[in-house]
């Protein structure tokens, strides 16, 4: 069987994922995540856009329309005449089949695979850190120059990304994955391969974990199940696969997980013995696994915490399109004792000009308001992320100081950094705040709710304007405020207690 980009970048989500693809049933798949297929359509979209605009710069021998299968020998035949770059080729060597988006000649006649990718070429890059390599670019890359050095075309460890921004980033294989891991991506490709073949045939089983990526995978809705009858522990909040193999050396399901004795566990320190996992962290995971046994309707109160008494709330969610680096809805539900009223601010297309209308008027909505008398609620870091950056692509609107007093935590309370993550713990899956409004019984009007299924309504709406379909995407937003408030009030009935 041979092993692919695709097989790398599958085994750095999953390994269950690779095992799953390869050796089991297809009928057991769900339909591919609309989230994904977007991707797929964006990234596909990004790289025509950029083969486009340099197909004359490239001088490009553009194999696009042959048949994968038949790519090879045609790629081999522009690679000794010397093409400067071939667009779509494929290499076959050995096991290894990678198809490089480009492959582009050197000075010294070998070639080096370059990726087109509708994302950043680097991640963690911001102001203090020029970010690192990606580990799928990284293992990607690493199978195409591995097939080209066997094929007698490079001698190098080197690849390219041509990333969202347009800028070309090189990627050294030969260098170490980070400061404190010496291991090179080279390396890492060496140790990766022979887990990915053994994996792909079926010479090594895996088992699936509930983890974050688990919800764009095709294989969720068995996983899940698998897991749940399991009782497996990764249906633990924050415990997943990285730590599953630790903890399964005292307890194999959550069952188990939930009578164990956390003291007599632990050594004369405190220790637990199980590599990266501390006794508070121990004690955490057991208290879950309990609510979770005892199905507990109620959610455990960990410790008091703060919510601002204002006479004004503001439940805000925003909805972006990061596949198009747009920010195209900010939406608001306004409480005023028993009256709540939803306000929403929509980019009209998908423009810099539509993004920065919409957050004017959102700030003008805001400064209209009594700001000693308002309390802003929201879920987690992505808004604040945003919206700084959203200030920093247009600082003419608002100071980076307003924004920051907009989040100031006097007034502004993350509901899952500041108090769900700290202060509490539920007898749920997971802690999103769509899980626990639905526990609490909060339904949303759309069956089908979710950002990503937002985003396809935006695209859609931005090219026929159908108000029906505006008013889908305001609807699912202004239930995730709502949701929000059902939330809010049912931390601040426990906090009194
Ligand atoms: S659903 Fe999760 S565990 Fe199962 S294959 Fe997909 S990513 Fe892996």
């Amino acid at each position: 069987m041979s092993v692919t980009a695709s097989h790398l970048y599958a085994y750095t989500q999953c390994p269950h994922r690779v095992w799953r693809d390869a050796n089991d049933d297809p009928e057991q798949k769900d339909p591919v995540n609309e989230f994904v297929q977007l991707l797929w359509e964006k990234g596909t979209q990004y790289e025509k856009k950029i083969v486009e605009e340099n197909r004359g710069a490239l001088e490009l021998v553009d194999l696009s329309k042959i048949p994968k299968s038949e790519r090879l020998q045609p790629t081999l035949e522009a690679m000794n005449n010397k093409a400067p770059y071939i667009y779509q080729g494929r290499l076959e060597a050995g096991e290894l089949v990678g198809e490089p988006d480009l492959l582009e000649l050197q000075e010294n006649g070998e070639y080096m695979p370059v990726d087109i990718k509708s994302g950043m070429g680097l991640e963690g890059e911001d102001e203090e850190s020029d970010g690192k390599p990606k580990k799928h670019y990284a293992l990607q890359l690493a199978l195409y120059t591995d097939a080209l050095r066997q094929l007698g075309f490079a001698t190098h460890l080197l690849g390219k990304i041509w990333d969202s921004k347009g800028d070309i980033v090189l990627y050294d294989l030969n260098a170490p994955q980070g400061v404190r891991n010496k291991q090179t991506w080279w390396e890492l490709y060496q140790d990766t391969l022979p887990v990915v073949r053994s994996l792909l045939k079926n010479e090594t089983k895996t088992e699936p974990a509930m983890i974050s990526i688990c919800k764009l995978c095709q294989w969720q809705s068995t996983c899940k199940k698998q897991c749940i009858d399991k009782k497996d522990i990764s249906l633990v909040p924050e415990l997943g696969r990285s730590k599953k193999e630790g903890v399964n050396t005292i307890a194999l399901d959550v069952g188990e997980l939930a009578r164990i004795d956390v003291d007599s566990v632990c050594d004369a320190k405190g220790k637990t013995g199980i590599a990266g996992i501390g006794k508070s962290s121990l004690e955490k995971f057991v208290r879950r696994a309990k609510l979770q046994e005892e199905n507990a309707a109620e959610p455990l109160i960990l410790k008091p915490y703060f919510l601002p008494d204002k006479p004004i709330e503001l439940h805000f969610d925003i909805e972006a399109d990061p596949t198009q680096d747009i920010v195209y809805l900010h939406g608001v539900v306004e409480r005023r004792g028993d009256i709540q009223e939803f306000h929403s601010f929509v980019a009209e297309e998908v423009s810099a000009e539509a993004e920065k209308d919409a957050w004017v008027r959102f700030w003008e909505y805001f400064k209209s308001l009594p700001r000693d008398d308002v309390a802003v609620y929201y879920y987690s870091k992505y808004e604040r992320t945003q919206y700084r950056s959203l200030q920093k692509k247009y600082p003419d609107v608002i100071s980076a100081e307003e924004v920051e007093d907009f989040f100031d935590p006097d007034f502004a309370i993350d509901l899952y950094y500041d108090i769900v993550k700290p202060c509490t713990d539920w007898a749920t899956y997971n802690y999103s705040v769509k899980t626990l409004a639905q526990f609490l019984g909060f339904s949303w009007r759309d069956k089908n709710p979710s950002g990503a299924a937002s985003i396809e309504w935006y695209n859609d709406w931005c090219k026929d304007k159908d108000p029906v379909k505006l008013q889908r995407i305001l609807d699912y937003n202004e239930d995730d405020c709502i949701a929000m408030i059902y939330l809010k009030d049912k931390l601040a009935e426990l906090n009194r207690q």
